[in-house]
């Protein structure tokens, strides 16, 4: 019987609005990553933060993937069909007593008041969010473009939020249960999310659960330095010239497409670039400028 793919990559978006430069690299990049080594990859809507959701945001995401030929393996999974997965490892969590709720609010830390609900004996009886008791590991790995990150976790300060108080799964906790679920061997995103890997790691070994391969990818900057996002309004990518927006991606991230490719139809050159894939000009790249 033959085995899973030995690579299954995914592409994970969030439904706060359309594709902009910045996260259709982050699906190029990890759709040629999966293609080269013949592995699959899926595509995951994380919709767990509904307040931050926009209404058709995901079915315009899909259609901007389709539009650039960018096809994935199987159905789509939302991570909204997926509740009682995170319900069901933050129970095992705190079976463990590894969680404990914590009524503080932004404004109470951000005036330095240390969170001293790691000490609370009684329930809370108003709203509050659950965070992870960590100790104090050192969470070392290997990134494919980035070397190795080490990050000492120290204690109280550093107890991460697995649930909010408005009930919401925090995104460090879901994307281990969703990658654990998807059984994803290989991350690839942009180099923002750096940080939170080692959280994300830290979760994956109370878990018990393997460590994928991470490759974090330069983010896409504008002429002043700034990430393009959603909250900067990045303009959304060009639906009706999608050749023209995968040839600049593929030069921005120095895979130089011969000129000849540059009214090819993206089928064509998404195989030019399979063929020719080299992330290796990425090492160490953190930002590539966009005009
Ligand atoms: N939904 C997350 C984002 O859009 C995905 C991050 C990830 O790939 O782990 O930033």
């Amino acid at each position: 019987m033959p085995g899973l793919p030995p690579y299954i990559g995914r592409f994970a978006p969030s439904p706060t609005g359309s594709l902009h430069l910045g996260s259709l690299c982050a699906a190029l990049v990890s759709f040629l990553e999966a293609r080269t080594h013949q592995g699959l990859w899926l595509l995951r809507i994380d919709d767990l933060d509904t307040p931050r959701n926009i209404k058709g945001a995901a079915d315009g995401i899909l259609k901007t993937l389709d539009a650039f030929a960018l096809r994935w393996d199987g159905q789509v999974a939302y991570q909204s069909q997926y509740l009682d997965d995170y319900q069901a490892a933050l129970d095992d969590l705190a079976k463990h007593k590894l969680t404990y709720p914590c009524t503080c609010s932004r404004k109470t830390l951000s005036d330095n008041h240390p969170c001293l609900c790691r000490d609370r004996q009684n329930p809370p009886s108003c709203a509050y969010a659950l965070r992870l008791n960590t100790d104090r590991r050192i969470i070392s790995f290997h990134d494919q473009l980035q070397g190795i990150s080490s990050y000492q976790f120290k204690g109280r300060q550093d107890d991460f939020i697995l649930k909010r108080k408005d009930r919401i799964i925090a995104y460090q906790f879901a994307v281990v249960v969703d990658d654990e679920r998807q059984q994803v061997s290989h991350v690839v995103r942009g180099v923002d999310l750096l940080d939170s890997t080692p959280k994300q790691i830290y979760l994956q070994q109370l878990l018990g659960l393997i460590t994928p391969i991470y490759m974090h990818i330069p983010v896409i900057i504008d002429k002043d330095g700034y990430k393009l996002s959603k909250q900067t309004l990045a303009t959304a990518v060009d639906l009706k010239n999608p050749h023209a927006v995968i040839f600049k991606l593929l030069a921005l991230l120095k895979q130089n497409p011969p000129d000849a490719l540059r009214q090819a139809p993206p089928t064509e050159l998404l195989t030019w670039a399979v063929g020719n894939w080299n992330p290796a000009l990425l090492k160490n790249v953190q930002a590539i400028e966009a005009d």
